[in-house]
């Protein structure tokens, strides 16, 4: 990751921030450690910039958000990315859990449907000189050209678990996704290494719904 001069700011906010996820449950040392260095108001407006170490959801244009930290923390805790390992992200968004991924040595494929949201994602990964693989589409499909995975993190709601993304787990992988309509439990699922499902169901959530093929309709 590239030392970032303008970093400093709001460092003790961005402290209370680990404590708060950290009084939440959230024990994992390397994924408190990724928030620490990964400055959230980087990715927000310049006007949002003081709510930035809130543990809130915010919005970040076109009707979408950036997810509540705690629930970034959450995913990548229950994802168990180990360095190295290649992991799809569905919904880009702005960049924020993805920057958290890579920062914990993931090799990074992500996608968003709205290329609206892509140049700013984009130029947040390029500051911090990660160099993930981005592309525009709908995710409910997965990225089939680039699979196996082994992980895929799903940042929206799906209404089930797609027969595609299903298909590009490496099998021994896990892929993590909010299932439901207006509340969402985590789901993590791990496929064996004959293929077969262990699903194990977590705490509920809400995010903005996985629009495409295999999740919801427009
Ligand atoms: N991970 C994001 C971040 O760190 O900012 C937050 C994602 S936001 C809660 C959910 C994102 O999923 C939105 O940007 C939305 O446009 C995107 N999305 C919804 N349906 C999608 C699909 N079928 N394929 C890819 N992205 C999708």
């Amino acid at each position: 990751m590239k030392p970032l001069e303008d970093s400093y700011k709001h460092k003790s906010l961005r402290k209370k921030l680990v404590q708060t996820i950290l009084s939440k449950g959230i024990r994992d040392e390397r994924v408190l450690t990724a928030i620490d260095l990964i400055p959230r108001h980087f990715f927000l407006d310049n006007a949002l910039d003081e709510h930035a170490y809130q543990d809130k959801a915010m919005p970040i244009g076109n009707g979408q958000t950036i997810s509540q930290p705690y629930t970034v923390a959450y995913q990548t805790h229950h994802l168990e990315v180990a360095k190295g390992m290649k992991v799809l992200e569905i919904g880009t968004g702005s960049g924020y859990q993805g920057c958290i991924l890579c920062a914990l040595g993931a090799q990074l494929y992500t996608v968003e449907r709205l290329p609206e949201l892509l140049p700013r994602a984009a130029a947040m990964f390029s500051k911090f000189g990660f160099n993930p693989q981005i592309k525009i589409g709908d995710g409910s499909l997965g990225w089939p050209e680039m699979a196996p995975f082994d992980r895929i993190i799903v940042t929206a709601a799906a209404p089930g678990l797609g027969k595609s993304l299903w298909e590009q787990l490496r099998p021994g992988g896990i892929i993590l996704l909010p299932m439901g309509n207006k509340v969402q439990i985590m789901n993590k699922i791990r496929k064996t290494h004959d293929g077969q499902p262990i699903r194990e169901t977590l705490d509920s959530f809400r995010f903005v719904p996985l629009i495409g093929s295999e999740g919801y309709s427009e």
